[in-house]
């Protein structure tokens, strides 16, 4: 059982099968039909006009922000955005584009005024402020629909475009129960990570106009992302965004018995009430040892990260009981 991130499942059967009877050519001649079927399916049913399979969230990212800016400009986002802080700042590296993070709310948001106050004006002075990247789910935290419109209004104010990472994007739209379209209709451009919950074994999306995903394909290729019979794992995406996104109101459903099972122990703390999806917070006192508590476990074959505060991620991978398997053994430790 490992509890470190849901990046950790693995293909399904039916994955599998799909990978070993797909058809495929060359993608950089735009000759694998499964690759195109699913770019295709894909702008469809998110809304958008195109889409580009690319190898990682981290490479999705790093083309939509590069689509968007060019060498000089900045983008706003997050202090907590993973495409800020965890992507080894490959915006400002390869694309020569300047972050400009504001510190995220308690909720996840990005609030509007610290944003406007950050917004650089027309002058030779400064960076030209092109975009704004939001995050869904941020943190296991859902944005609201309401904050969504409100954040597409303050975009059309200020001449900016709109990014979402939505490496978990499914996992808000599950969430809040709604078509992924009420969420994606507020961007320019969108990525999905289709190896995380929703267990393809490789590769994102990124979904946008034709214009800006023409440009992220000729950037793509650049960064050595052209892949050739790439259709073997184009046939495990579809999978996961046709089969795998009802597996992911279980690993909430997890998440939530994992929660409470977790307030019940002495020396963890927990906010039921942040927890929105399958990502699971635990600040630790003192008494606990973490380190040693995560090798014990780890010998009997559950995996944690220890770190405090502490994240659990729930996943396919991972049953009702073992949540309940793991409670026990962490009881017994502590
Ligand atoms: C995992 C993740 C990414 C990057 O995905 P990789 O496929 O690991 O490169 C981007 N954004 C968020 C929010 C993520 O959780």
């Amino acid at each position: 059982m490992d509890f470190r991130s849901d990046t950790v499942t693995r293909p399904t059967q039916a994955m599998r099968d799909a990978i070993a009877n797909a058809p495929v050519g060359d993608d950089v001649y735009g000759d694998d039909p499964t690759v195109n079927e699913l770019e295709a399916w894909a702008a469809d049913t998110h809304g958008f006009e195109a889409a580009l399979f690319t190898s990682s969230g981290t490479q999705a990212n790093l083309l939509g922000l590069m689509a968007h800016c060019e060498r000089g400009d900045e983008y706003l986002c997050g202090q907590q955005a993973h495409n800020y802080k965890y992507e080894a700042g490959g915006a400002a590296v390869l694309g020569s584009i300047q972050p400009q993070p504001v510190m995220n709310e308690p909720d996840g948001t990005l609030c509007f005024k610290k944003l406007e106050a950050v917004i650089k004006p027309e002058d030779f002075h400064f960076a030209r402020t092109k975009l704004l990247s939001l995050e869904n789910t941020i943190n296991g935290k859902v944005l609201p629909l309401s904050y969504l419109a409100e954040a597409r209004e303050f975009v059309n104010k200020h001449g900016l475009k709109l990014h979402l990472d939505g490496a978990r994007v499914y996992n808000a739209a599950v969430a809040l129960d709604v078509d992924i379209k009420e969420i994606a209709q507020h961007f320019d451009t969108m990525t999905i990570c289709l190896s995380k919950g929703l267990s393809a074994p490789i590769g994102s999306l990124l979904l946008g106009d034709t214009v800006t995903i023409n440009k992220a394909r000729r950037i793509r290729k650049m960064l050595g992302g052209g892949m050739r019979q790439v259709g073997l794992l184009a046939a495990a995406g579809k999978l996961a965004l046709t089969e795998q996104v009802a597996q992911l109101k279980v690993d909430h459903d997890n998440a939530q018995k994992l929660v409470h099972g977790l307030a019940k122990l002495p020396g963890f703390s927990v906010k039921p009430e942040l927890v929105q999806t399958n990502i699971v917070f635990a600040k630790l006192d003192q008494s606990v040892d973490i380190d040693n508590i995560a090798a014990k476990l780890e010998k009997e074959g559950i995996t944690i990260t220890p770190s405090n505060p502490i994240r659990f991620v729930t996943h396919k991978d991972v049953s009702t009981d073992d949540i309940d398997v793991l409670l026990e053994k962490l009881a017994e430790k502590l």
